[in-house]
C-alpha cells in the first residue's frame, strides 16, 4: 500500500491551491482527480478568437492571498482588470435596464427606485432588530431595506452570485460580511463607514470595493500554472470508492483504469462537490453525509454569443445586466464580457456570455441547444436591440453549477467543523463550505494547508 503524508481528492482550485501550497513547504502531497483534467468549474477555451469561459468570467480579489499566490506561481504580471466602464451595471426594470446607481447622488435621481423605495433606506440606520442564524437573505434584506430593494437590487444580485433565490439562501454563510455589519455595528450603512477603516488595518477589500480580475487568456491560465507545478502529484480518471480514518491514518481506496489503489495518508482533505463528497464520508459520519448530499445544486446553461458591433443597437458600456425575478424573464442576465475584459475578442465584435435557469428556473435549462439560443436572441433582442444574429455562439450546461447555502446553511458548517475537530487528519476545502467565489476558495485552501503545515512542524 502508498503511503503519502497529505492526499487530495479533486483537482479544482480549491485542491489545487491547497496541494501547490504544501509542496511549496516541502510537504509530501498527492492529488486524485475523477475526471481525465484538472480545473473543475474553471475552463478556458479561445474559439475562432473569441475567449470562451465555461465557468467564472472573473472573480473579486477580496483579499491579499490571491496575489501572495500569483506572485509565487510567477503569473502576476498575467493578471488584468476589469475596465472603468464595467463599473456600470444594468438591472432591468419594466422591460428597460437603468444604471445601478453607485454613490448617493445617484442613488437620489435614479429611476430603479421609487421615492418610498429611497425612504425606506434612510430608515435602515434605525432599526434595532437584528438576524438569527437561519435568517435568508430575503428576509434580512425586507427588515433592513424593504421589499422594493429586495427586488430589484439583491434578488438580481444573487442571481448573478449564487444562480440562486435570497428566499432561499442563508444569510450569515452566503453573505457574511453583510450579517456581521449588522453584528458588530447594528446598521449596514453606518456599519460600512466603520468597517472601512478596520479593514483597511487588516488590507482586505469590501466586495464592494473589491477589484474584478482575470488573467489575459482568461481563468484557466491560474489553474494551469498551478497544474505545472503540480504535474508529478495528480492522478486522474481516479474513482474513489471509500475513505476510512483508523485515528492515526486515513486510508483512501480507488480504482484507476480497472486497478484498485490504495493510500494510507496523514491528512487526506476533500475538495470535491458536497454531493461527491456524501457517500465517501457515510462511514464515517452518517449525519454529515445527509446533510452533504441535501446541499442543492441547481443547473445552469452559460450561453456565449459573439455579435458584429453594428448589430447591436445598445451603446455597451457596462459590466452587463441582471434581471430581477420580478420582470418574469426568460433568462438571468447578460455579461459584457468584452466590454468588462480587453483580449476576448477582436475589435469588430462584442462577446457577451448569457446565463439560463438556475435555482429560479431550473426547468429552462432543459431547453435544446436552438431553443436556448433563440431564448437568449429573442430576449437579448427586446432588452438591448439586435439587428442580426450571432456570428459565433457556445452553449455550456451545468447540471449541477453552485451550491446554494440554504436557510439552515449555518447549521451545516458547525457540522463540518465538528466533524473535523473530531476527525483529526480530515479536512474540507472546497466551495460548499466557506464561500464560492473562486477567492473564498483560495482563502481557505491558504486556511487548510496552514493548519496542515502546523500538524507537520
Ligand atoms: C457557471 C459558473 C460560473 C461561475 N462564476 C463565477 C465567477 O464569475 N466568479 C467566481 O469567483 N466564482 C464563480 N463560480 C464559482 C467558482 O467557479 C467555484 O465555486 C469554484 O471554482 C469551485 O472550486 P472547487 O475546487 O471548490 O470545486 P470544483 O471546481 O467543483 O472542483 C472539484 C473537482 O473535484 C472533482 N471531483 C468530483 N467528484 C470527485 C470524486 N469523487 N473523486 C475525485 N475527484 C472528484 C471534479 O472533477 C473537479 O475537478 C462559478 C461557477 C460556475 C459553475
Amino acid at each position: 500500500m502508498e503511503k503519502a503524508n497529505t492526499t487530495i481528492i479533486g483537482a479544482g482550485i480549491s485542491g489545487l491551491t491547497t496541494a501547490y501550497l504544501l509542496k511549496k513547504r516541502g510537504i509530501e502531497v498527492r492529488v486524485i482527480e475523477k475526471s481525465d483534467t484538472y480545473g473543475g468549474s474553471i475552463r478556458t477555451e479561445r474559439i475562432n478568437g473569441h475567449l470562451v469561459e465555461h465557468g467564472p468570467n472573473s472573480t473579486l480579489e477580496t483579499t491579499p492571498l490571491i496575489n501572495e499566490l500569483l506572485n509565487m506561481l510567477g503569473i502576476l504580471d498575467r493578471k488584468i482588470f476589469a475596465s472603468k466602464s464595467s463599473n456600470k451595471r444594468y438591472i432591468l426594470r419594466n422591460g428597460r435596464i437603468m444604471p445601478l446607481p453607485m454613490g448617493p447622488g445617484a442613488f437620489l435621481s435614479t429611476k430603479l427606485f421609487s421615492g418610498k423605495a429611497k425612504l425606506r433606506l434612510l430608515k435602515e440606520p434605525f432599526i434595532k432588530s437584528k438576524s438569527n442564524p437561519q435568517e435568508t437573505i430575503a428576509e434580512f434584506t425586507r427588515r433592513r431595506l424593504g421589499n422594493e430593494f429586495l427586488d430589484y437590487a439583491i434578488n438580481p444580485f444573487v442571481a448573478g452570485v449564487f444562480a440562486g433565490d435570497p428566499e432561499n439562501l442563508n444569510v450569515k454563510t452566503a453573505f457574511p460580511k453583510l450579517y456581521d455589519l449588522e453584528q458588530n455595528y447594528g446598521s449596514l450603512i453606518g456599519g460600512m463607514f466603520k468597517s472601512r477603516k478596520e479593514r483597511k488595518k487588516r488590507n482586505e477589500e469590501s466586495k464592494q470595493s473589491a477589484k474584478t480580475i482575470s488573467f489575459i487568456n482568461g481563468m484557466q491560465e491560474l489553474t494551469d500554472s498551478l497544474y505545472e507545478n503540480l504535474k508529478d502529484n495528480i492522478e486522474f480518471n481516479c474513482n474513489v470508492s471509500s475513505i476510512a480514518n483508523n485515528g492515526v491514518s486515513r486510508l483512501v481506496t480507488y480504482s484507476v483504469n480497472g486497478e484498485t489503489k490504495s493510500i494510507e495518508t496523514d491528512n487526506l482533505v476533500i475538495s470535491i462537490p458536497a454531493y461527491a463528497a456524501a457517500p465517501l464520508i457515510k462511514g464515517i459520519d452518517e449525519d454529515l453525509s445527509r446533510t452533504l448530499a441535501d446541499i442543492y445544486y441547481p443547473p445552469v446553461n452559460v450561453i456565449i454569443t459573439a455579435f458584429l458591433k453594428k448589430d447591436v443597437n445598445f451603446n455597451l458600456d457596462g459590466f452587463g445586466f441582471l434581471i430581477p425575478g420580478k420582470e418574469k424573464r426568460k433568462f438571468l442576465g447578460s455579461l459584457w464580457s468584452s466590454i468588462i475584459f480587453e483580449h476576448r475578442t477582436d475589435d469588430a465584435h462584442h462577446l457577451l456570455t448569457n446565463f439560463i435557469g438556475g435555482s429560479r428556473s431550473p426547468e429552462m435549462t432543459k431547453m435544446d441547444d436552438a431553443e436556448s439560443l433563440n431564448t437568449v436572441h429573442g430576449e437579448l433582442d427586446s432588452i438591448i436591440g439586435l439587428n442580426g444574429k450571432d456570428v459565433f455562439h457556445r452553449i455550456m450546461r451545468w447540471e449541477k453549477a453552485i451550491p446554494q447555502y440554504g436557510k439552515n446553511h449555518s447549521a451545516v458548517t458547525d457540522k463540518i467543523e465538528t466533524f473535523m475537530n473530531s476527525n483529526k487528519g480530515l479536512f474540507f476545502c472546497s466551495n460548499f463550505y466557506k464561500g464560492i467565489s473562486v477567492c473564498d476558495c483560495i482563502k481557505n485552501a491558504f486556511a487548510t494547508s496552514d493548519k496542515i503545515t502546523e500538524i507537520n512542524k
